[in-house]
């Protein structure tokens, strides 16, 4: 019977030893029974994502996770728009943008139109589909006051500026090319005539009427951010031929897998925070699993913790993880599937350091056919001391796809 295998991947896990904790971090501090079984039942290692002491963001750190190397990396914009469950094509140049609201001179009154989170859609609709000369706009709405713009045709660049002044009572930046090719110069073109065009449309929107008739701030202005081009990428899925999909909350790591050719499955009742349905997102995992040869699973919450500076919200977090592994493990226990677990982080962030570091990260690989290196418990100290070593993501996802035979063997 071949193997299947689940990576639970816990956000930002990997810490430093904190003093209201004893000195111990807080995955060491937690009680996390499951995850102690599972380093017991395989190899331990520590992973540095690419390069030892680099932090990585959550997109790269999972696109390192699904197998691409760091240079492959297209900026927040594409890993965004593919988040939002947009395709993108090679060439097409994706902005993070927001609505936001601006006076009649267009200076900006506000970056986030009032914090609109209702009917963006209908606004999104009514200016997605534009066209500017050879070049088509692709909008689509986002959580809140955020959206995604895509411009497809040739010749476009991503070397242009951003157009979010990052402050208010200022008038909005109009885009500069950043590098001196006509590329650049044509991309700036097209996008400062859709702004200009998007605000004419926006004004009359009835959408705004209403929110003007209700004292709320209308919705008026597009601002953009963080241009990213799409590199002809290719799907690391499709390229190994597995099946795989991505249990998520977070649209960055639904993104990062839609990218990589791996289905992503998300649900309301996941939150992206401690609250989120743990049960809910155990069970959708292992019945993914039917289906796939390899399902990820996402948890954030020790992130979020990391950033608060929460050493006891973090042990929280762990220990909640550790509550969605014993639902896994207890699904896992009613199929015929052998299935080997991993589990694994895309950075660190320290509670001390408030942001993600390079510090590097525990990893386990555990299951029937694995070999047991001895190391019983799972935290930072304990898996530098196992049998996998020293390692980094792309190694740790080569060793998990070789278990799915899906690795070509080298000579003859
Ligand atoms: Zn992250």
């Amino acid at each position: 019977m071949k193997n299947k295998i689940l990576l639970a991947i816990a956000d930002g896990l990997g810490d430093r030893p904190v003093e209201c904790l004893g000195g111990k971090t807080p995955l060491e501090y937690a009680k996390k029974p499951t995850l102690d079984d599972l380093a017991a039942n395989g190899s331990s290692g520590i992973m540095d994502l690419y390069k030892l002491g680099t932090p990585v963001g959550t997109d790269l750190g999972h696109m390192l996770l699904f197998g691409y190397d760091y240079t492959e990396y297209p900026g927040r914009g594409p890993i965004e728009a593919f988040g939002e469950g947009l395709e993108l094509e090679a060439g097409d140049v994706a902005f993070r943008v927001n609505f936001a609201t601006v006076d009649s001179e267009l200076v900006v009154v506000d970056r986030r139109a009032g914090r609109i989170r209702k009917d963006t859609d209908k606004l999104a609709l009514s200016l997605n589909g534009m066209q500017i000369e050879d070049v088509k706009v692709i909008f689509k709405e986002a959580t809140e006051h955020r959206a995604v713009l895509i411009l497809r045709g040739p010749g476009l660049s991503q070397d242009i500026s951003d157009t979010d002044p990052k402050v208010e009572a200022v008038k909005y930046k109009e885009a500069k090319a950043t590098t001196p090719t006509p590329e650049a110069e044509k991309t700036v073109r097209i996008l400062n005539q859709f702004l200009l065009n998007a605000h004419k449309m926006l004004l009359q929107h009835p959408v705004n009427k209403e929110r003007e008739a209700a004292g709320e701030k209308p919705a008026n202005f597009i601002l953009t951010r963080g241009a990213g081009i799409m590199p002809n990428l290719r799907k690391t899925a499709d390229d190994l031929k597995i099946r795989a999909a991505c249990v998520a909350a977070e649209s960055t790591v639904l993104g990062a897998a839609r990218l990589a050719g791996i289905t992503p499955i998300t649900d309301p009742r996941f939150t992206g925070n401690i609250d989120t349905d743990i049960a809910l997102k155990a069970k959708t995992a292992v019945d993914a699993l039917k289906e796939n040869d390899f399902v990820v699973l996402h948890f954030k919450a020790t992130d979020l913790m990391g950033h608060d500076n929460d050493p006891q919200g973090k042990v929280n977090a762990v220990e909640t993880f550790d509550k969605m592994l014993g639902f896994v493990m207890e699904g896992l226990s009613a199929i015929e599937e052998n299935v080997i677990v991993a589990l694994g982080a895309d950075h660190s962030t320290p509670c001390e350091r408030r942001e993600h570091s390079g510090d590097p990260v525990p990893v386990v690989i555990s299951g029937k056919n694995i070999r047991k290196d001895g190391i019983t418990t799972y935290d930072e100290m304990a898996a530098a001391r196992g049998g996998l070593n020293r390692i980094n993501a792309n190694m740790f996802f080569n060793y998990l796809m070789d278990y799915l035979e899906a690795t070509k063997k080298v000579g003859n």
